[in-house]
């Protein structure tokens, strides 16, 4: 197995795209799960730290190491199966998503969860619970999972199935391949009725699959994942509609929104039911606007809308997102329609483009990103966009906001220029988390807790919870070798 100690050679395992930084004595590459196995068996025995590495896209800081050793899992690279008769697919967790979504695309089948950054791997998006524009409709990783393999700290091996292990009442009972049985308490708090990414997923009668989704490396190493396929749609309206009014916009987002869930409730055919719905505002699109031409000088927001068609429903679902569009004042001549392979990809990477470039403006800086991820109850929603931008203006911070707005999930970075603006804007930001709280939301929706947003999971959740999450990990991992600075501070961890 490839063992890597050089500084250079070890140098893009010690950041993330928050451009979080870190230290490790060693990156190991394990081409098989006995090779992760034997690196936890003997990690174990000294108690060394092991950070698991995807491909280092996510936004938290949970895949840079403090310490002792990286395992990767680059080489675990293979898709095993795709069975689109049941359909399903087995994969490897270093598996790039854009290269599973092309694969399966090949054979006209969807993966809906694709976070924003296809170049993660999957077993990343899983251990962060992802999400991305298509969650609006399809909900997030999670839902997508129905078997994982994991390797336990101490070099057990653990299958899941969902529905097959569930907990009763609040007692989970686990056993390893090798029989080794493990009891687990599942502490008994609400998590928020909103899409949801921060801490453990704890519930009564959960199933037990669910603990290790969303666990950011913390709880084991996934090694193999049986996720769901669906068939891709026949067509597909993809457009961005852009206002010289924010207010309009927002107007348009909220009836899209309650129009989507009003067709699914009622299972109605040719009416408006969004696959995505997502947000820029007036800085985003100013940000946008040097690299795509199709935004309009003087627009002061867009929405980029999706939904899934067939050849006979298209005009008429067309006709009512026009009716929508003009009932907001939306520009209705430079509305961005997808009407080629190669718009689609521009849409997209208009998206994409927002994102990557805060997070390049932030690193050119030196700073770590300081993008919230936070998510409400949907009629709530306005009062936490209107309280966030009021308090960042107030402040004279520089920011943009943008994201997935469908389902009330809002990414507002701040922008500083030096590191007094970078102060205040920690400040800022933690006051936009405590308000998402104060309504009923949550601080991560999509990103993971990681170890940049321990202290905010602390304040959502109150302490004796956060400990009580903490024994859960210690029953798998009693010698705290895992993800240690994830999701908790290592002071409640080791109390
Ligand atoms: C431009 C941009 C846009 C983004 N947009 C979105 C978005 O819309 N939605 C969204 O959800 N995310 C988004 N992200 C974040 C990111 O892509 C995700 O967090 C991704 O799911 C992480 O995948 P990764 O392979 O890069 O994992 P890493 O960043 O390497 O690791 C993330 C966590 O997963 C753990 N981990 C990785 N592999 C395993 C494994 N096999 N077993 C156990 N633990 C493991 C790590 O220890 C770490 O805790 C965006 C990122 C960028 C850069």
């Amino acid at each position: 197995m490839l063992i890597k100690t050089s500084p250079e050679e070890i140098e893009n395992f010690l950041t993330d795209a928050s451009n979080t930084r870190g230290f490790c004595d060693a990156v190991y590459f394990p081409e098989s799960k006995e090779d992760i196995a034997d690196i936890l068996r003997k990690a174990n025995k000294e108690k060394i730290s092991v950070t698991v590495s995807g491909n280092h896209t996510g936004l938290t800081g949970a895949a840079v190491p403090h310490g002792g050793i990286v395992i990767s899992t680059e080489k675990l690279n293979k898709i095993l199966e795709i069975n689109t008769d049941e359909e399903f697919a087995v994969v490897q967790p270093g598996v790039i998503l854009a290269d599973f979504l092309k694969e399966i695309k090949s054979k006209n089948y969807l993966y809906p969860p694709d976070p924003t950054e296809d170049n993660c791997f999957i077993g990343g998006t899983v251990a962060t619970n992802a999400s991305g524009a298509k969650t609006f409709k399809y909900g997030p990783t999670r839902n997508y999972i129905e078997e994982l393999e994991i390797i336990l700290a101490d070099g057990n091996i653990l299958n899941l199935s969902r529905g097959m292990q569930e907990a009763d009442g609040l007692s989970m009972k686990l056993k390893t391949e090798k029989g080794k049985k493990i009891f687990l308490e599942i502490p008994d708090f609400k998590m928020p009725h909103t899409k949801n990414a921060s801490g453990y997923f704890c519930k009564k009668n959960m199933d037990a699959i669910d603990l290790f989704i969303g666990s950011e490396g913390t709880l084991g190493v996934i090694t193999k994942i049986k996720l769901k396929i669906i068939p891709a749609p026949e067509k597909l309206i993809s457009c961005v509609v852009f206002f010289n009014d924010e207010n309009c916009a927002l107007g348009f987002l909220q009836k899209a929104r309650e129009l989507s869930y009003q067709t699914r409730q009622i299972h109605q055919a040719n009416a408006i039911d969004a696959l995505a719905l997502e947000y820029f505002d007036e800085r985003a699109l100013r940000f946008l606007s040097k690299d795509f031409r199709q935004v309009p000088p003087d627009a002061n927001a867009a929405i980029w809308f999706e939904q899934e068609t067939t050849k006979e429903s298209d005009d008429t679902i067309l006709e009512l997102w026009m009716n929508l569009i003009s009932e907001f004042n939306g520009n209705e001549e430079s509305a961005w329609f997808s009407l080629t392979e190669n718009d689609k990809k521009n849409i997209k990477e208009f998206r994409h483009a927002i994102s990557w470039k805060i997070n390049e403006y932030m690193a050119g800086k030196g700073f770590r990103k300081l993008g919230t991820d936070v998510a409400v109850p949907p009629e709530k929603f306005e009062e936490l966009y209107l309280y966030s931008k009021n308090v960042v203006t107030k402040n004279s911070l520089k920011f943009v906001n943008y994201g997935h707005f469908g389902d009330a999930h809002m990414h507002l970075n701040i922008l500083p220029e030096t590191e007094e603006q970078f102060e205040l804007g920690k400040k800022i930001y933690s006051e936009i988390c405590s308000k998402a709280i104060k309504l009923g939301g949550t601080v991560s929706a999509e990103h993971g807790i990681g170890k940049n947003k321990t202290k905010y999971l602390l304040e959502m959740y109150g302490e004796e919870n956060i400990r009580k999450m903490a024994e859960l990990k210690r029953r798998l991992d009693p010698n705290l070798i895992l993800g240690i600075g994830n999701i908790f501070d290592e002071k409640i961890l080791s109390a």
